[in-house]
């Protein structure tokens, strides 16, 4: 099987503009996720990493796609957090315009991973963001973060409540997940590693 050292992370570079976007032959998992919904804590996690992603850094602030080169085997597109309730209405109109851009352009990922919170039925961007995913027909994983935060009898009720909203096909895999704890870390792991 396929081995990916994830403490061989180094960053490769902020895109601002899809004339900046990486095309390469090597695999890509792009991340997405409302912003504070932990995407770099989860991507930190992934990666044993504390600070690898900012974590909370300015919400909704950092309109980049991020890139980070693993092992020298595959890249990790870390896409810019949505859904901030503080940003002008002119950040909105550039995320939207660089979201709009990336999943238009074939080619600049292989895996999708839309993070979002495990406590919360999905919001409307969320579910804008996992249509956006679906459509590109690229495989796709919903990691549902801060799992440490429910009960154990919340638990099936709010996967439920999450796959329902995002109207995820049976063939999209549903991790329950804590970036705090660790819980959902080997099985998308094993998702990213079946790229390679
Ligand atoms: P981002 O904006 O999506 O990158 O979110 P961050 O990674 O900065 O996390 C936002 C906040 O949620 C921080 O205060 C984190 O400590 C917290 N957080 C992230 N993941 C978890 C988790 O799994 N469990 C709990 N309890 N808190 C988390």
């Amino acid at each position: 099987m396929a081995t990916l050292n994830v403490n061989k992370a180094e960053f490769i570079k902020s895109a601002a503009d899809p004339r900046q976007f990486i095309h390469t032959a090597m695999p890509k998992v792009a991340f997405a996720g409302k912003s504070n919904v932990g995407k770099s804590s989860v991507i930190n996690r992934l990666l044993n990493r504390k600070n690898l992603a900012r974590v909370g850094a300015q919400p909704g602030k950092t309109i980049h796609v991020n890139y980070f080169k693993i092992d020298d085997k595959l890249y990790l597109v870390d896409l810019p957090g949505y859904g901030y309730a503080k940003v002008s209405q002119a950040e909105r109109d550039r995320w939207g315009k660089l979201m709009e851009q990336f999943f238009a352009e074939p080619g600049l990922f292989d895996l999708g991973v839309m993070i979002v919170d495990a406590r919360h039925k999905p919001t409307a961007d969320d579910v804008t963001m996992a249509e956006y995913f679906k459509n590109t027909g690229c495989r796709l994983v919903v990691v549902a973060n801060k799992l440490d935060k429910l009960k154990k009898s919340e638990i099936e009720p709010n996967m439920a409540l999450i796959r329902e909203t995002l109207k995820l096909p049976e063939t999209v895999l549903l991790i329950p997940f804590s970036a705090e704890k660790g819980q959902g870390r080997e099985v998308l792991l094993q998702q990213i590693v079946e790229l390679i």
